[in-house]
């Protein structure tokens, strides 16, 4: 069989819905080696044209704000509703650990087992770059395969928050009522990327802390983002675990994505998504084109004890790194 033929095999099943190439894409479009990416190049142009439908949600929240549990409780009501709803993240492993905070299938077993569903775990890397473009082409294989709402799932450590609003239509925050958390949600800028925002864990005793979180995030809203012009995002209370307010937050989300199609954001938030995603491919290219060099490889162990030991600065090993990788480019 050639590969043309695979590709239009598994762009087919993938069209079909069928669960076993949906994987099996997947894990082409997540794969780094070069004849993969050829391959996955080839499958993504093939699937094209019934991508973009989904409704495509972020969501993001520290570890422990509730986010399995959130969407776990949620997919499967929207899978009870009829929809097809795929979830996907966005965890590079943690340095220290090497693990991945959002690897685990077990976190949402109610809605992995159910058939209108499909839960993939992070894709595994280092680099952001390269998780988020896994995460990114994965999202097209899905909404090829007929799942109409995609959720992508982060932790809200930092720069993962960017990667995953620069892929989605709507992103839902999802905190808790601990002053701490807001203020780190105010002081990096995540809540400026919310489109809606969510105090979960709003039941029993926390029932009226999570109000009164609530209030003063509205309240902190209105000063940080004064302009009149500027949506500010709805704050709502929630439960993840009794299932209370999941449905005011679900039509926020919609609301936030009506508004953006009747104004004609949802188009202009997309080109621009394309036009960003171009940049960031380039970078991530160069930056994987460095790495993978041969010349680079075969020198990256002394040099990195070099510039450890301070024999070699930071600066004195980026150039060399530079130059033996326009080396590699002149092919000396
Ligand atoms: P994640 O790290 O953001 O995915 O958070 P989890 O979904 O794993 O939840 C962390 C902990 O909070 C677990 O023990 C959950 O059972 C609990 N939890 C999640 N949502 C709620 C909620 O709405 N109410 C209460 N009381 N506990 C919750």
């Amino acid at each position: 069989m050639t590969r043309a033929v695979d590709i239009a095999d598994l762009a087919a099943g993938v069209r079909a819905g069928a669960r076993q190439a949906v994987a099996r894409a997947i894990t082409l479009v997540e794969s780094s080696k070069p004849a993969h990416r050829d391959q996955a190049s080839a499958l993504l142009a093939e699937l094209a044209p019934d991508t973009g439908s989904a409704v495509r949600v972020g969501i993001s929240g520290v570890p422990g704000a509730g986010k399995s549990t959130f969407i776990n409780a949620m997919g499967s009501r929207l899978v009870g509703r009829g929809h097809r709803v795929a979830v996907v993240a966005v965890d590079p492993s943690s340095r220290r650990t090497g693990g991945s905070i959002l690897g685990d299938r077990t976190r949402m077993a109610e809605l992995t087992a159910l058939e209108g569903a499909f839960v993939r775990p992070s894709p595994s890397g280092r680099h952001l770059g390269g998780v988020a473009r896994a995460t990114r082409e994965s999202m097209l294989v899905l909404e090829a395969a007929g799942y109409d709402v995609v959720i992508v799932e982060t932790v809200g450590v930092g720069q993962n928050e960017i990667a995953v609003s620069e892929m989605v239509d709507t992103f839902l925050l999802l905190t808790l009522a601990r002053a701490g958390d807001q203020l780190q949600g105010i002081k990096r800028g995540i809540l400026e990327l919310a489109d809606v925002i969510a105090v979960n864990k709003a039941d029993g005793d926390g029932a009226l802390p999570a109000r009164a979180a609530a209030r003063e995030l509205s309240g902190a809203l209105r000063l940080v983002m004064s302009d009149k012009e500027l949506r500010r995002p709805p704050v709502l209370t929630c439960s993840a675990a009794t299932g209370e307010g999941l449905d005011e937050v679900w039509q926020a989300v919609l609301d936030h994505r009506a508004y953006l199609e009747e104004g004609g954001s949802l188009e202009a938030r997309r080109a621009q998504q394309q036009e960003d995603w171009m940049w960031a491919m380039v970078d991530a290219h160069l930056t994987d084109g460095v790495r993978e060099a041969p010349e680079v490889r075969a020198a990256r162990a002394e040099l990195t004890a070099a510039v450890r030991s301070g024999e070699l600065s930071a600066v004195d090993g980026t150039a060399r790194i530079l130059e033996l990788y326009a080396a590699h480019l002149r092919g000396d």
